[in-house]
């Protein structure tokens, strides 16, 4: 495609959830779109090998704190959402209204729009159940969880979709990137933009990399959708210096025992059920890993035994909500180690899930290293953007998880497409 010889009204960078969604919308009020995405568009297979490219290369996907904590972010079209768990937690109203911006009404939208429940009885796995009684038993309020799962397309036979979903169970954000393809949006791949092209303080185009080449592209509106990372690098590189500081990533461990008189199947869905540990700073759920991500975050803290012992596996995962700091390199490296008060938080956790692990007959428990997959906050509301996302630039806009202004903590997504199906309408009332 030559894209200097077509018009288009907008030039959405990024095709995760805030990208996808504003692409999606704009397309549907026919505008002209045009998405440029870094990733691949291959069909989802479901295999490691794809997995592998798009989340856990290094350098890529798979981004290292000085700590050596694992930040994953999805390089694909669909952008993380690919590879999401598809739970969706409640969106903090009240936190956003304060900065201006109300979703509520769009929020509604995609209630009717996407398929938003909790599992069915026969989609909870064993490991999810046990978990869920023996959390119960204990005291705690914890309950099945929100997905945003085609739940009448599952059969029993198909594997949980942690490497993407051929099926077309999961809701991603790669659905509305179709559907805005349909409407006929344009798409260009492996397209790693670099700047947005400013003149007289307004956005004009972007930069881009393409197979070694570098291109520009012109649109009057520009959104940059690129994520918590993404988003701020190319900022800076535009001249808004103070990207990409003060951020949160949602540190994660996962606890884990071994009980015997269990076999955990490969369709198991993750994060089925769960509690949010308000007072005290994160959620607990559960967390079938795929066999190959449970033996290498085993062998991360050296527990070559557990390796290859998912099927008899009870895993707990503990996500915190992290103060706001850290620092990101102008190449987007992640500069952020974990202080006290953000440890001691996961550490609780790990107390808490110790007693249910054992309480629902768990031997040999230990916790993973820290990951994370959840960065945010480095383009905050109410300081490099307003209440519309506008940046300092005329028609240059940010919608994605970088956005929010506030310590975070929980799974992200329904939050961000609240927004940016507000941005969509800002955008088409202009
Ligand atoms: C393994 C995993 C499981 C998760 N599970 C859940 C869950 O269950 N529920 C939930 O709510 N959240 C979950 N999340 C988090 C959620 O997927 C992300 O927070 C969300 O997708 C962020 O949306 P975004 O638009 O900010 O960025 P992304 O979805 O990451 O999209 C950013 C896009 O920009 C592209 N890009 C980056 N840089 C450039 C560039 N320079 N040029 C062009 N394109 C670029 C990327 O390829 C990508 O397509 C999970 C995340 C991971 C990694």
């Amino acid at each position: 495609m030559n894209t200097n010889e077509q018009k288009f009204d907008v030039i959405v960078v990024g095709t995760g959830a805030g990208g996808a969604t504003v692409a999606r919308e704009l397309s549907r009020k026919k505008k002209k779109v045009l998405m440029l995405e870094w990733g691949d568009y291959v069909p989802l297979t479901g295999s490691f090998k794809h997995c592998f490219k798009s989340l856990l290369f290094p350098g890529r996907g798979l981004l290292f704190t000085n700590q050596m904590l694992g930040l994953l972010r999805g390089i694909d079209t669909g952008g993380s959402t690919v590879f999401s768990c598809a739970t969706f937690f409640p969106v903090p109203f009240e936190m956003l209204k304060s900065y201006g911006i109300d979703i509520t009404a769009e929020v509604e939208e995609q209630k009717k729009e996407l398929p938003i429940a909790p599992l069915k009885d026969e989609m909870i796995g064993p490991m999810s159940k046990r978990i869920m009684e023996s959390a119960q038993d204990l005291g705690y309020n914890w309950q099945k969880l929100d997905k945003c799962m085609y739940q009448d397309k599952w059969k029993p036979e198909y594997k949980f979709s942690h490497y993407g979903d051929p099926h077309g169970v999961k809701w991603s954000a790669r659905m509305y990137v179709e559907e805005a393809i349909a409407n006929e949006a344009s798409l260009i791949n492996g397209a790693k933009v670099k700047k947005v092209i400013i003149e007289k303080k307004t956005a004009i185009g972007v930069e881009y990399k393409k197979d070694g080449k570098k291109l520009k592209v012109f649109a009057p509106k520009i959104i940059i959708s690129a994520g918590g990372i993404g988003s701020p690098v190319i900022l800076r590189a535009s001249g808004i210096k103070e990207a990409g500081y003060n951020f949160f990533f949602d540190p994660v461990i996962v606890v884990r025992g071994i009980v015997k008189d269990i076999d955990v199947p490969s369709h198991e869905i993750p994060m089925a059920a769960g509690i949010h540990m308000e007072d005290e700073g994160y959620i607990m759920t559960d967390m079938a890993f795929p066999a190959a991500i449970t033996a290498i975050s085993a062998f991360q803290v050296f527990r070559f035994d557990k390796m290859l012992s998912r099927r008899k596996t009870l895993q707990i995962m503990i996500k915190a909500k992290d103060a706001l700091y850290g620092k990101l390199t102008d190449n987007g490296g992640v500069r952020k180690n974990l202080k006290r008060d953000d440890k001691q938080k996961l550490m609780r956790g790990f107390e808490r899930a110790k007693k249910i692990l054992k309480n629902a007959g768990a031997k040999s428990i230990f916790k993973t290293w820290y990951f994370a997959g959840h960065p945010g906050g480095t383009v905050k509301v109410g300081e490099l953007v307003d209440s519309n996302l506008k940046t300092k630039y005329e028609n240059l806009y940010v919608c994605d998880c970088s956005v929010i202004p506030e310590a975070w903590g929980l799974p992200p997504v329904a939050t961000i497409i609240g927004l940016g199906k507000r941005l969509s309408k800002h955008l088409t009332s202009e």
